[in-house]
């Protein structure tokens, strides 16, 4: 019997696809989802074509817009790029959740933080482009960052939760 497929960021897959050419393997927590899902990998940023190794990109706020900037040449700019990516992403219906690596400027999710050009009191932190955009189009579709994983109490709650989405699909 086929497996309900998940989405997963390719470098927790042990893909290196990073801007650095590396990857995030996430090993123990691939093996243990496996049991019960397949995986769809994709990589927003190299689906738009910033190549491997690629210049690093972060999160700005500009004109109270959260946007996604290259850090050394922030003119350049692959916000909509991202957000485009995403909506052309058809394979998606198919999933029933979606695990996302922390703290990227693409596919972060209320974790990534944000870099500030004016002096602030707080911290800011928002999700990625690409996985707002993800939540946009599919607000049920059950997501969490593979380090939410790391707690068996979460991943538990998300395994349970995918689960019950592939059911009312
Ligand atoms: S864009 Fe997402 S999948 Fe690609 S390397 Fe960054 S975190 Fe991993």
């Amino acid at each position: 019997m086929n497996k309900p497929v998940i989405g997963i960021s390719s470098c927790l897959l042990g893909e290196p696809v990073r801007y650095d050419g590396n990857h995030k393997h996430a090993l123990p927590i691939i093996e243990h989802l496996a049991q019960y899902f397949s995986f769809h990998s994709f990589c927003p940023e190299v689906a738009i074509g910033l190549g491997v190794p690629r210049p690093p990109i972060h999160l700005i706020k500009k004109h109270q817009q959260i946007v996604c900037v290259d850090v050394a040449d922030p003119s350049i700019d692959v916000t909509e790029q991202l957000i485009q990516c995403c909506q052309q992403q058809d394979w998606q219906d198919n999933l029933c959740g979606y695990v996302v690596k922390a703290r990227s400027p693409s596919c972060g999710w209320q974790s990534t933080p944000v870099t500030l050009t004016t002096k602030a009191t707080q911290p800011l932190f928002d999700s990625g482009i690409y996985t707002a955009q993800l939540i946009k189009r599919y607000p049920n579709l059950p997501v969490i960052e593979e380090e939410q994983l790391n707690n068996a109490i979460y991943r538990e709650d998300f395994i349970q939760r995918a689960l019950t989405y592939e059911r009312n699909k």
